[in-house]
């Protein structure tokens, strides 16, 4: 067949996508053909080989030759396989020519032993290289094949035999005795039995039948009357087994078993006993013409055969195997490789150990045995090693078998101790024979000739013997041309064979080694049996002739070529008992003949039917092969003539075709007709085939050379007439498949949109109908797919960094997309939008097209949305609010609306916060799904059926019910042993009622009772079951293979309904069933798996991260207001910019980066994604500022506001400002109040001038925090801090400073008395303790409260201690102790400062387990104390963790009930209570301390209402803390532990820099105030906490920037802005401005008190959007749902879920609903989102807009004029 025209061959030119730009390369998909052809085309000279590539050794000392040997009961149990393989289907294309009406599929029967044969030929099945528990596979599924194919083989013989007079079918009780070789046949053992004996060659055969037996006398009848026996005695067995050994075996002679024939004998007890054996002297046995002497010892001492007599020896020899010492190359199951390199060690003919003495030592116990038809001796060697040497006495049996046991290689045969294993041949050494070669077979047909000692590449010192060790797959020979003589042994099955010196020849027959020898494998080769070492009995067949080819008797090689055949293909024996009276001999006699023939005559002795079988439609596959090679034989190496017209007596073929030699091909290239069309539809079809379809003269002679094999496809003449009527049913069976196909595919779906009421609320998602009277599983498909966590985010979605975690999401993705095409039940939830989007942006559009089409038909549901499954105890509303947006928007632009998530999918944070469920609501979801809660809430949920519950988020807001979904076990996960994953180590189902690993219905059965108890914890009918784990679906149809076959086992199952469902699916289907919900109305916080493990260290840990993150969110808000005002205009050139930062802020609200729970490295990376989105998000900020302040580069060149925030001032390092005797500073304030900001930056000069918009601003100079002298790096902390005060800067607006280093100075610093120690007025002010330096009293808001504070530290737990394993760690807090330690030493004061602006008190503490310093400092007119605490340094020399606390202590008289307050994310405050859980009872005693720690995301509050103070701390990040003693509040600043708490990140907390573990600074704000009434500035202490709690998450962003000439006139420009007309009312806030899609803006307004918290304040609040801006104008105004991604108009026209609730309902204030567009009102807590359209003023267009039309003329010309930045995308050229 030509190559060219059936390959299409991929040329990719260097100028194509291939291998851009490099035209020496072309790379491209290719194939093995496609490179043959490519290398043909070339015409290369080629080196000609012809010998093969064995052995083969990757080094001088690694040779594969054990593999040879390895499993020799496996590999013998191939060859059985073969060779009944070969009868049975032999015997099925019989009976297929003898069944009339083809109503039996003969195929079928064949078809197990056809598959387990191919697979048996794998090279790590009959090599023998597998592990032990697939070996017993394959041997059970060989086994259970061969059975299945024996089963119909009593009908089959049945009806051969049957006479023709007999219309009856008999089917004989026969089956194949496979443990003959053990001497167990229960029906040999009958007092009649019968045996039918089938011969597959195609010549006459006489077959020694040996079946187990009594020491009895026999009748035995066959087709040639009675026929002689001999009674035996069998070898020695040490097995074990069920059934025992007979007591002697029976050997009769089936003479002459006609080509492909049957004989049939019968066999009849008789009851006399026979005498033993005969025991002669003379130890010479055989025939005249094959005989054989044994020595003194019992050995072989010559053989008398083909009229020649040598002496030859044989015995039994050892290798002892090399253990790998030294240099790891061991004997295993692939390698060989002996101790001793030069040569095997004699075994001891040794009987048992205790009865050893000098006589017998070297004598073999030999028993003999003469009888009529066979002469034996049996050898015992040693207890495990036996050998029967056996020769047939009448003429046609020229060899001698070996007959051999020899196992097992208990301990006490190997070396156990220095393990070395065993490895036993057995060799022959033919005395004064002399010959350089030898000779082995190539799989059993060619001989390839073997130099002796020959290393054509390796060393020959190195390993001699097994650098000589062929495959013997068939015989070895060795040849003596000199003397003529030629020996050759055969063996019956492969094995490890040499001839190492003259006249030896060895085989290898039974290994045990104790070292793997690291070929992967992983085991040693040590196999078992019954409890022993494996016994291993097989049989060398030995034949001895002349060595010459020109005689005209049969030459050696030709009887080799005939025993080989004979041995490969023996007759099949089938026994039955015939006890029974219808099988008496006289019935039988009557209904069968006892011979019958398939063949009408004997072929040629050199010619085999190599196969004879039934194939396709009727037709038979017959393969002819000549048997000998050339010049082997001076006849019969021959081409040779075969008939074959009428070879199948009766039946004649009716045509045959030759095929190539897989039957898969014509053979001829001009029959045209594919092998399909094989039946001929027209006459025209049979007119021109090579080898003619109709019968002719030459036609059916078929000629064959030496080794040749050919294949044809035969039909018969009486099954012409059949054939045409098999189309015709085959197409009627076709169509029934199809209905059926059809059938099952039309499982109804439900759609939501058919229920009526609801009609879209689940826009494009489909559900699979549900049963309310059944239990309904809702299998939910989804990977769980961390954005970071033990490897970074990128990490994760490449797939890189393997040896950590195996998971790529990239590849997840994909996956699932086409398994999802595959069957459109399939359903599948995408969760993470930060992966979504990172997948999408590298898709072709053609895959982005199939996903979206996916989730168009609702296979696919988009859930949660969110950028990342933000943790729910660190992060902040606003983040979470933001990172929501930003997914639901990616999804938006990208899948549009019918990705339009409903639900929340948070199954991995930590615990559980109300907000989050209030957002939920907000964001128009109709539940939340989540597998994590405290394990006393969960077992009290499941024993009362609450794992759905309605949740109500909000204590302010109406609409904020949602349904809480919790799986039925405390993971996310399949249940165990249905996950089907590919790094699951669950089985898959096994659907096949023909495997032996069948077991679906054993997956069905404990899948049916665990289901039972699940649907017990719910309230409905409707169990969920999440199908999936981290980051699994990788490969997907994996999952969903399985997941098909398990739901289909369910169809029509009376209790369960099983199906593909998603979170929307399942809460349709809990809602349609209308359950009484419990409804819960606080949080799931703290989270704790058993009484010693409470989630609550996460609260704090990594705080720099913590701090990082809120540093980010504030930049965020900052860069998004500016880049909002900077696009006002209609130019929207900087949005781009802000996509890092939003997607930067999403990853870190992850559950694993936020939270601290992620790897080291991982941080790492979070920290330097967020750097780099903060730096490309302020790139703009300079050129926008410089706009709104009206400075035109192109006239105030001078003036270049190249600005960054000072990231590092936290350690007193600001280039800019340290560097610069002149500087600019710009503060922009983002709330929508003027906001006084205290500007904080490092300096090193003492002496300023600043300049600002109202003139000269005074300042004051005052000592950093620490000397930072920890720090190392290029920069050196600053010496002093200049404070200054920019003064009410406008909402959302700009304050420009210039600060210029003087020498003189208008600010004097007035020296703190050395015993003064009160600090403020008497408003604000604090008192300190002078003898202990630590805070005495504070005054705040005219209130005095004896208060101190301290740091004190827990150690953490170990785990060791306990014998728990549970240890404080990333996640736990675990103190050893419940008081924690205090800090030794005194403080000391290093300093304080009264100055203008700021009042400061340093203290430093002198303790030796950490480094603590901190400033108590209040600001001119603010009403909070703050405590800027730098703590780190925690010493880890004494082994153990700390866990450092802030606690801040009322020493006098105060009473809060065991009752405090912390926020959730930020916004509504929840109740607590210590010791105490609203919703359960728990152990408090166990974990006193963290069983009481809480989130504190942004404050904590305690009040005493009798005394009517509050005290609340508010923190500049997510901390833990509690109140656990009255009076009292704990915040935990910083941790540092040394052991892993095994939650999966598998490291311990313990983080460093510059070389000691960690700083971090941080600030607490402390208010006290009034519990009940309005304070003197007329607010409540609750909404002064709200206001600085704004002020502090969203301070005034402060740029500084060098000023490039010193030229400039301050005064010249403007230096002030503000966008907002006026200030907004204090309890509103604008959340977010943004810039959105298309030139519209996102606008989010916020409530920012809840109900009751201030008189005046928790009013509704209603503002004017008419005149808001300055200079601008909403033209257009869209409310939309909180995540901006639906118009709320239309979202409220779909019906929302009620759920009937049992439990109190918080009272909450009715949103108040505006018809007036422009009026916008919120209640409490309410937050609006809009999407706006702003446009210039129209009456301001002549003033402002001109200078700025201007410069976007000038700027939109620059546009044009771009170049690409490899970095950061298409940039401007600016100048
Ligand atoms: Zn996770």
């Amino acid at each position: 067949m030509p190559l060219m025209m059936t390959l299409k061959v991929l040329t990719i030119t260097s100028n194509g996508r291939g291998f851009r730009g490099n035209a020496k390369y072309n790379v491209f998909y290719s194939t093995p053909s496609c490179y043959y052809q490519a290398v043909t085309q070339s015409n290369p000279n080629l080196i000609t080989i012809s010998d093969d590539f064995f052995p083969y050794a990757e080094n001088d000392h690694a040779y594969w030759t054990g593999y040879y040997t390895s499993r020799p009961t496996t590999k013998r149990f191939e060859r059985i396989g073969n060779n009944i393989l070969q009868a049975s289907q032999q015997l099925n294309a019989f009976a297929n020519m003898k069944n009339d009406n083809k109503s039996i599929d003969y195929n079928e029967n064949l078809t197990s032993l056809r598959e387990v044969m191919g697979t048996m030929q794998h090279h790590d099945a009959i090599t023998g290289t597998e592990k032990e528990k697939v070996a017993l596979d394959y041997v059970r599924l060989l086994t259970k094949a061969i059975r299945e194919t024996e089963e119909p083989m009593g009908q089959i013989i049945g009806d051969l035999l049957r006479k023709e007079n007999v219309t009856e079918r008999i089917t004989l009780p026969i089956s194949t005795c496979l443990l003959t070789n053990i001497s167990i046949c229960d029906d040999s053992l009958k007092d009649r039995f019968m045996v039918t004996v089938y011969n597959p060659l195609s010549r006459y055969v006489t077959y020694y039948v040996r079946l187990p037996s009594y020491n009895s006398t026999y009748n035995i009848t066959g087709p040639d009357g009675e026929e002689t026996y001999d009674i035996v005695p069998h070898m020695y067995y040490s097995i074990n087994s069920t059934s025992q050994a007979s007591e002697a075996e029976l050997v009769f002679a089936a003479r002459n078993i006609p080509p492909l024939g049957i004989k049939y004998y019968y066999v009849q007890k008789l009851n006399d006993k026979v005498n033993g054996v005969e025991v002669a002297d003379n130890k010479t046995f055989g025939s005249s013409g094959v005989s054989f002497t044994l020595d003194d010892n019992n050995l072989l001492q010559s053989v008398t055969m083909n009229n020649r007599t040598v002496s030859i020896n044989q015995k039994f020899l050892a290798y002892i195997s090399n253990n790998g010492t030294g240099d790891s190359i061991a004997s295993g199951a692939y390698l060989f490789r002996p101790l001793n390199g030069t040569d095997a060690y004699h075994i001891d003919y040794i009987f048992g150990k205790d009865n050893v003495n000098e006589t017998t030592q070297n004598r073999v116990k030999a028993s003999y045995t003469r009888g009529n038809l066979v002469d034996e001796v049996i050898q015992v060697f040693n207890d495990w090693l036996t050998q029967t040497i056996r020769v047939y006495k009448e003429p046609e049996n020229n060899y001698i078998e070996f007959d051999w046991i020899v196992g097992p290689l208990d301990n006490d045969t190997v070396d156990t101790e220095y393990n070395h294993g065993k490895e036993v041949i057995t060799r022959f050494l033919v005395s004064d024979v002399d010959h350089e070669d030898f000779y082995t077979d190539s799989n059993g047909r060619e001989m390839i000739t073997r130099k002796r000692k020959h290393y054509p590449y390796g060393n020959s010192s190195f390993e001699p013997v097994t650098s000589n060790y062929y495959p013997v797959t068939s015989k070895i020979s060795i040849e003596d041309k000199s003397k003529d003589i030629r020996v050759a042994v055969l063996n019956d099955r492969s094995q490890g064979g040499s001839s190492l010196w003259g006249g030896e020849i060895e085989l290898m027959i039974h290994r045990r080694l104790l070292r793997d020898d690291y070929k992967g494998v992983d085991e040693s080769l040590q196999e078992m049996e019954f409890g022993k070492y494996l016994v291993v009995r097989g049989q060398h067949y030995l034949v001895i002739g002349s060595a010459t080819t020109d005689s005209d008797i049969k030459s050696t090689a030709a009887q080799e070529r005939e025993l080989a055949l004979k041995k490969l293909l023996q007759p099949l024996v089938l026994v039955g008992d015939a006890t029974e009276e219808a099988w008496s001999l006289e019935n039988i006699q009557s209904k069968i003949n006892f011979e019958w023939s398939g063949l009408k005559a004997a072929l040629p002795d050199n010619v085999n039917i190599l196969n004879l079988e039934p194939w396709k439609d009727g037709s038979y596959l017959l393969r002819l092969e000549h048997i000998l090679a050339k010049d082997e034989d001076m006849n019969y190496s021959k081409e040779v003539s075969v008939n074959v017209s009428d070879i199948f007596a009766p039946h004649s073929i009716s045509s045959i075709r030759e095929t190539t030699l897989a039957a898969n091909d014509w053979l001829s290239p001009s029959d045209t007709a594919s092998l399909d069309d094989f039946k001929a539809k027209n006459d025209d079809d049979y007119a021109t085939p090579s080898i003619p379809r109709y019968l002719n003269e030459n036609g059916t002679q078929i000629s064959l050379t030496p080794m040749q094999i050919r294949t044809f496809v035969v039909e018969l003449f009486d099954n012409i007439i059949i054939l045409l009527v098999i189309p015709a049913m085959k197409k009627n069976a076709v169509f029934f498949v199809l209905l059926f196909v059809y059938g099952v595919k039309s499982v109804p779906l439900n759609s939501h949109g058919s229920k009526g009421s609801f009609a879209g609320h689940l826009g494009c998602v489909k559900c699979h109908s549900v049963n309310q009277t059944k239990i309904n599983v809702h299998l939910i498909p989804h990977s769980h797919d961390d954005v970071g966590w033990l490897k970074t985010v990128d990490q994760y979605f490449f797939g890189m960094n393997t040896s950590i975690q195996q998971a790529g999401v990239q590849y997840i993705i994909t996956s699932v997309v086409e398994a999802l095409s595959e069957n459109p039940d399939r359903r599948f939830i995408q969760v993470e939008t930060a992966f979504f989007w990172k997948w999408w942006k590298s898709q072709t559009e053609q895959m982005q097209q199939k996903f979206k089409s996916l989730v168009d038909n609702g296979q696919l549901e988009m859930v949660n949305g969110a950028w990342s499954m933000n943790d729910e105890a660190c992060s902040n509303y606003q983040s979470i609010i933001d990172q929501f947006t930003w997914g639901l928007r990616t999804i938006n632009d990208t899948i549009g609306t019918c990705g339009t998530p409903h639900v929340g999918w948070q199954i991995d944070p930590f615990g559980h916060s109300r907000e989050q469920a209030s957002l939920f609501a907000q964001l128009g979801y109709d539940g939340v799904f989540f597998s994590r809660l405290d394990h006393d809430d969960e077992a009290k949920r499941q024993s009362e059926g609450n794992l759905n519950f309605a949740w109500q988020g909000s204590a302010n807001l109406d609409n904020s019910v949602i349904l809480g979904g919790i799986f039925p076990t405390s993971s996310y996960g399949a249940p165990k042993g249905y996950c089907w994953d590919y790094n699951c180590a669950d089985d898959p189902v096994n659907d096949d009622p023909d495997s032996v690993d069948y077991n679906i219905d054993v997956l069905v059965e404990n899948f049916v009772n665990l289901t039972k108890t699940y649907r017990t914890y719910y309230p409905t009918n409707n169990v969920i079951i999440a199908m999936g784990e981290d980051f699994q679906y990788e490969a997907a149809e994996m999952y969903y293979t399985n997941m098909d076959k398990f739901i289909k086992a369910f169809q029509n199952h009376e209790e369960l309904n099983v199906i593909y469902s998603t979170p929307s699916c399942y809460i349709q289907a809990v809602h349609e069933a209308q359950p009484d919900l419990q409804l819960k109305t606080d949080d799931f916080f703290p989270y704790s798996n058993d009484a010693h493990s409470f989630w609550t260290g996460y609260f704090t840990s990594r705080p720099n991260s913590k701090r990082f993150e809120r540093t980010g969110h504030n930049i965020l808000q900052v860069t998004k207001q500016l880049i909002a005002i900077g696009g006002l205009n209609g130019t929207d050139k900087y949005s781009e910019n802000l996509r890092f930062l939003r997607e930067a802020m999403g990853v870190m609200q992850h559950h694993d980066a936020i939270t601290g729970t992620e790897k080291q490295h991982v941080v790492r990376d979070y920290v330097k994604l967020l750097t780099r989105a903060i730096q490309y998000a302020e790139k703009p900020i300079g050129d926008i500022l410089q706009t709104l302040l009206g400075i035109d580069p192109a006239e105030d060149l001078d003036v270049n506001l190249q600005l960054s925030s000072c990231l590092l001032s936290n350690i007193s390092i600001c280039e800019v400002s340290q560097e610069s005797n002149t500087f600019t500073v710009v503060v922009y304030n983002p709330l929508s109040w003027p906001v006084t900001q205290f500007i904080r930056l490092p300096v090193d000069g003492k002496m300023f001038n600043i300049q600002g918009p109202d003139g000269e601003e005074k300042y004051d100079i005052v000592d950093p925090i620490s000397d930072f002298s920890y720090v190392s790096g290029h920069y050196q902390p600053a010496d002093n801090e200049l404070v200054f005060s920019a003064k009410d800067v406008p909402p959302m607006g700009v304050k420009l400073y210039f600060v210029n280093q003087t020498t003189t100075s208008n600010t004097s610093f007035p020296p703190v008395g050395n015993d003064d120690y009160s600090f403020g007025d008497d408003q604000t002010g604090f008192e300190i303790n002078n003898d202990t330096n630590l805070l005495e009293s504070v005054t705040i808001n005219g209130i005095t409260l004896n208060i101190t504070q301290n740091f004190y530290y827990y150690y953490s737990e170990s785990g060791k201690v306990d014998n728990t394993n549970i240890s404080s760690g990333a996640y736990l807090f675990r103190p050893t102790n419940s008081t924690p330690e205090s800090l030794d030493g005194i403080v000391t004061t290093v300093g304080s400062t009264r100055g203008e602006l700021v009042e400061e008190f340093h203290q430093k503490w002198n303790d030796g387990q950490v480094d603590v310093s901190q400033i108590i400092r209040i600001y001119k007119n603010e009403k909070y104390i703050e405590f800027d605490w730098l703590v780190g340094g925690i010493n880890i020399t004494d082994d153990m963790g700390k866990e450092i606390i802030s606690r801040f202590t009322i020493t006098s008289d105060f009473n809060n009930n065991n009752t405090f307050y912390t926020d959730s994310n930020g916004r509504e405050i929840i109740k607590r209570v210590v010791n105490h859980r609203p919703d359960y009872t728990y152990n408090s005693s166990v974990e006193p301390v963290a069983s009481n720690y809480y989130p504190v995301t942004s404050r904590i509050v305690i009040r005493d209402d009798e005394k009517d103070v509050e005290v609340a701390v508010l923190t500049d990040r997510s901390q833990g803390g509690s109140n656990l003693h009255n009076g009292e509040i704990e915040l935990m600043v910083h941790r540092r532990m040394l052991h892993d708490d095994l939650k999966g990140v598998g490291e311990s907390l313990n983080e460093t820099e510059f070389g000691s573990g960690v700083y971090v600074r941080g600030s607490h704000y402390l208010i006290v105030g009034s519990a009940t009434k309005p304070n003197s500035d007329g607010k409540t202490t609750a909404a002064q906490e709200r206001i600085l709690a704004q002020k502090k998450l969203v301070q005034p962003w402060v740029g500084v920037g060098r000023i490039s000439s010193d030229t400039l006139t301050y005064d010249e420009i403007q230096k002030k802005y503000s966008l907002l007309k006026n200030a907004l009312p204090e309890n509103v806030n604008i959340l977010t401005f943004e810039p959105w899609t298309n030139g519209t803006f996102l606008l989010r307004l916020e409530h920012i008190l809840e109900q009751k918290e201030d008189p005046t304040l928790s009013e509704t609040a209603t503002i004017s959007l008419n005149d808001i801006f300055n200079d601008y104008t909403i033209d257009e105004i869209t409310e939309t749902t909180l995540g901006a991604n639906q118009i709320l108009d239309k979202f409220n026209e779909i019906p929302r879920y009620i759920w009937n609730t049992t439990g109190q309902k918080m009272d909450v204030k009715p949103t108040v609903t505006d018809n007036s567009k422009s009026s916008i009102s919120l209640t409490p807590m309410q937050i609006r989102t809009f999407i706006v359209k702003i446009v210039p003023d129209k009456e301001n267009f002549g003033v402002v807009l001109k200078p700025v039309s201007l410069m976007f003329f000038f700027t939109a010309v620059l546009l044009y004029i771009t170049i690409y930045d490899g970095e950061n995308g298409y940039v401007l050229i600016r100048r």
